[in-house]
């Protein structure tokens, strides 16, 4: 370690010294135009990667494939589970996050996307949060779980995150994270291949997938999740009106270390559930039907 840095110090000494009689305006037009170029390929590759999103009904800029987020996703998967402190070990609180988790795939549009859905309770019971991975992986942490009153709550989170994934919110992240990045992103998804694992082997993709635990969604993101949660939840027969309690239930808990994946670029409650009750409206005009679960 310490005799890298000492020729990493050398080595910056020698790049500073002075090249006597050396215009260096020549080098500077060059890598100008080199940044232009590479500028100018990550915007062309943005603006062309426009693919149009069935469930949502609208265009958005997408590079990676279905098959791509799905393969970043699993691999993210253990890194998760271990920072927040393995599975929750008891079979019957993650068989009912299976059951509930799946009754709104399994109903919904949700299960007609390519995606893969799995349903993870973890065993950390300090942090409050909930999140979803590229390609359908989501999670709930047993602080959350064990602070929802209803099953309606719990299909609640869970619509929420599955939104998340259907609108393909990580994958577009990552498409605007390359354009940020310039020519580094789009080489690196370029050699992700679904089909063979050891393709996706390199540092750079660890990086992605390790960004994927900070990930931070922003405010429109939000929205969409829980206006995709609503109609969720309806399709699979819950009340939406229960989402409103999570965000009573996050508010209560706020104020930890950690922010909950739901608040953490939106963190007005009272501004969510008055949108979650336009949503209700919006998509459900002429009323809720009955016999929905609370
Ligand atoms: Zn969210």
């Amino acid at each position: 370690m310490y005799r890298q840095s000492s020729s990493n110090r050398t080595s910056v000494r020698r790049r500073t010294a002075p090249r006597a009689g050396r215009p260096s305006g020549r080098n500077f037009g060059v890598r100008i135009i080199i940044g232009l170029v590479m500028a100018g390929f990550a915007i062309f590759s943005y603006v062309s990667s426009r693919q149009y999103n069935e469930v949502l009904g609208e265009e958005q800029y997408i590079n990676i494939s279905a098959d791509q987020e799905i393969a970043l996703g699993l691999q993210a998967v253990p890194q998760l589970i271990q920072e927040y402190g393995g599975l929750e070990p008891d079979p019957l609180a993650q068989g009912f996050v299976d059951e509930i988790g799946f009754r709104l795939v399994d109903n919904t549009a949700a299960g007609q996307t390519p995606y893969q859905f799995e349903f993870y309770l973890l065993a950390d019971d300090q942090t409050v949060n909930a999140f979803a991975l590229p390609g359908g992986q989501v999670f709930i942490t047993t602080a959350l779980y064990d602070r929802l009153e209803t099953e309606g709550q719990l299909a609640g989170v869970l619509g929420h995150e599955i939104g998340h994934v259907i609108a393909r919110h990580g994958a577009q992240r990552i498409a605007q994270q390359q354009l940020s990045e310039g020519l580094t992103g789009a080489v690196v998804m370029a050699t992700v291949d679904p089909d063979n694992p050891s393709s996706m082997r390199t540092a750079e993709v660890a990086q992605v997938v390790s960004g994927f635990v900070t990930m931070k969604y922003g405010r429109e993101d939000e929205l969409q999740s829980d206006y995709l949660g609503v109609r969720l939840m309806v399709e699979a027969g819950y009340d939406p009106h229960a989402l409103k309690g999570v965000m009573a239930i996050l508010e209560a808990a706020g104020g930890g270390a950690r922010q909950p994946e739901f608040f953490s670029t939106h963190p007005n409650p009272g501004n969510r559930i008055q949108e979650i009750d336009r949503a209700i409206n919006e998509l459900y005009p002429d009323g809720l039907p009955g016999g929905l679960t609370p």
